[in-house]
């Protein structure tokens, strides 16, 4: 027996894989530090071509399977390859209306699971987003499959309320979105403009013009009015609440109200929105996640010189930034303490500096995160004349009662238990989440409840979302696709 017939036919040899990324430009240090301009250069046509054509388009998309929102971005990356920037800025916003947003700022989930990965860079899948929507025609309008005499009321009109009335509006339902605000696109409203603008929010909110959606802004539901207003006298059948998590959370230590201290999300909302905001020259920013290095980063640029040092009290390796906002943060001379506990905030009249406790790492946490234990005697202060307080945020939930019945996520984001994240009270859905394609995942499964729940309402079958651009083909996964990867 020879050696083919025991082993069966040869198999074509696996596509070979590229392992060096095309580089992705950076604004140098000394001139993106002193201003807001953006620190990520977009690839080139040319380079981006270069870099699409290291994507081997494996049979089985995990990259797709990775991605909340199931972007085929297999396909936009094929087009892309071949030089089609129209075709693939089609495909993107096929099953992105927040695409502007999501080039920029993702946290591609997407990339973490590419093949290539195994042997070097992974594709560079959201720059090459970018790349689609910058040299495609990415100018395309959503157009509304045929009217449903059914009304839905969104609260919220961040990442997955913006999501839910998109998946609505093209399936012709009537939408009213009401926000607290004056501005749209929630927590993506603190993000720093050297990574994404208020005109990205705009641009991506610019292609639903021909959807029945409407923005109601300033009106903050369950405090202006109850929200059981909106089924009983509103006339809306369907209710998603997308409230997210607009309230900062305090370090509960003496101190904390001087002069000085700024809560992060404010600091960062107010700085993009143009109104002033007073840091000195010795910024201590307290936290490990995205927000903390947004905000160290924001405060280098807005400090003119100054110097700021990020206080964690973890080690560098349970922090649980994005690990390119680290390297950005460091590459611009932000100084990093890890394992020193925040005790006090000392000053007379204003904040003065921060008395700490070092800290040593014990077992894991619930979460697997090795807890933080105090050294004792290791108190000392550092001196500071400004405080960012970066340690997470909450719900506000005044006025969503316990009827609802709403779960709290680990990161405080309120859900409806059951199926389609549907809340104790029918016709009333609630979800959100911690990244913008996260929370827009969420609402695309909770879209699929509500039209269900409105469908049999009126005794027809949910279908799946049509083709938002008028076409005929409805929403399918691409070829190849087995299961979601969701970690
Ligand atoms: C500084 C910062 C940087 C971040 N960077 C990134 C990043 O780079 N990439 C990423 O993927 N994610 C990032 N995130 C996280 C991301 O912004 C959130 O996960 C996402 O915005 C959550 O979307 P959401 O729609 O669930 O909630 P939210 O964005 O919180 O939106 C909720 C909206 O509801 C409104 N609202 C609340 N209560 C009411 C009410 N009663 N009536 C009416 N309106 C109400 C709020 O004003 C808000 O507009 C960042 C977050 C922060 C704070
Ligand atoms: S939306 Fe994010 S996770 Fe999805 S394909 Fe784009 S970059 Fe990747
Ligand atoms: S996993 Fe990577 S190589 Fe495979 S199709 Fe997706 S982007 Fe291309």
């Amino acid at each position: 027996m020879t050696a083919a017939a025991a082993t069966g036919p040869a198999r074509p040899a696996p596509p070979k894989l590229n392992p060096v990324r095309v580089p992705i430009s950076e604004e140098p240090i000394d001139t993106r530090t002193t201003d807001f301009r953006e620190v990520l250069h977009a690839y080139s046509k040319d380079d981006a071509i270069l870099e699409a054509k290291r994507c081997i388009q494996c049979r089985r998309p995990w990259c797709v399977e990775a991605c909340p929102i199931t972007q085929d971005c297999r396909e936009y990356i094929r087009l892309v390859a071949d030089g089609d920037f129209d075709g693939a800025a089609r495909v993107t916003l096929r099953e992105n209306p927040l695409a502007t947003c999501l080039c920029k700022v993702c946290y591609h989930y997407c990339e973490d699971s590419c093949v290539v990965k195994k042997k070097g860079l992974p594709i560079a899948i959201r720059h090459l987003k970018r790349a689609a929507l910058d040299y495609g025609q990415s100018d395309l309008v959503y157009i509304p499959s045929k009217p449903k005499s059914q009304r839905v009321a969104v609260i919220g009109a961040g990442p997955a309320g913006l999501m839910m009335a998109w998946e609505l509006g093209v399936r012709g339902y009537s939408v009213t979105v009401f926000e607290q605000e004056r501005r749209y696109g929630g927590l993506m409203q603190t993000i720093p403009a050297y990574r994404m603008t208020d005109a990205d929010v705009e641009t991506d909110r610019g292609r639903f013009r021909d959807l029945d959606v409407k923005f109601v802004d300033g009106t903050k539901v369950g405090r202006e009015f109850p929200i059981d207003r909106l089924v009983k006298d509103d006339g809306y059948q369907a209710v998603f609440i997308s409230i997210g998590t607009s309230s900062h959370r305090t370090l509960g230590v003496p101190g904390e109200s001087l002069p000085g201290v700024l809560p992060a999300l404010d600091f960062l909302k107010n700085v993009n929105q143009g109104i002033p905001v007073t840091v000195g020259k010795e910024i201590i920013v307290i936290g490990g996640g995205d927000v903390a290095m947004d905000s160290v980063r924001t405060a280098l640029r807005e400090s003119h010189g100054g110097r700021v040092t990020l206080v964690y009290r973890r080690s560098r390796q349970e922090m649980p930034a994005d690990p390119e906002e680290v390297h950005g943060a460091e590459s611009e001379g932000i100084r990093f303490v890890f394992l020193k506990a925040p005790l006090q905030i000392v000053g007379n009249g204003h904040a003065e500096g921060l008395r700490v406790q070092t800290m040593e790492l014990g077992p894991p946490d619930a979460g697997g995160r090795r807890s933080p234990v105090p050294v004792p005697g290791s108190e000392e202060t550092i001196s500071c004349d400004t405080v960012i307080v970066a340690v997470g945020q909450k719900a506000d939930l005044a006025g969503f009662g316990p009827e609802l019945d709403l779960k709290l996520t680990a990161q405080g984001w309120p859900e409806g238990k059951k199926k389609g994240f549907e809340t104790a009270v029918p016709g009333i859905f609630a979800a959100g989440g911690r990244s913008v394609v996260y929370a827009m995942g969420s609402s695309m499964e909770a879209a699929d409840a509500i039209d269900a729940y409105l469908s049999a309402k009126r005794g027809e079958p949910a279908s799946p979302r049509p083709d938002p651009f008028g076409g005929t083909e409805k929403f399918h996964l691409p070829p190849g696709y087995t299961a979601p990867i969701r970690e």
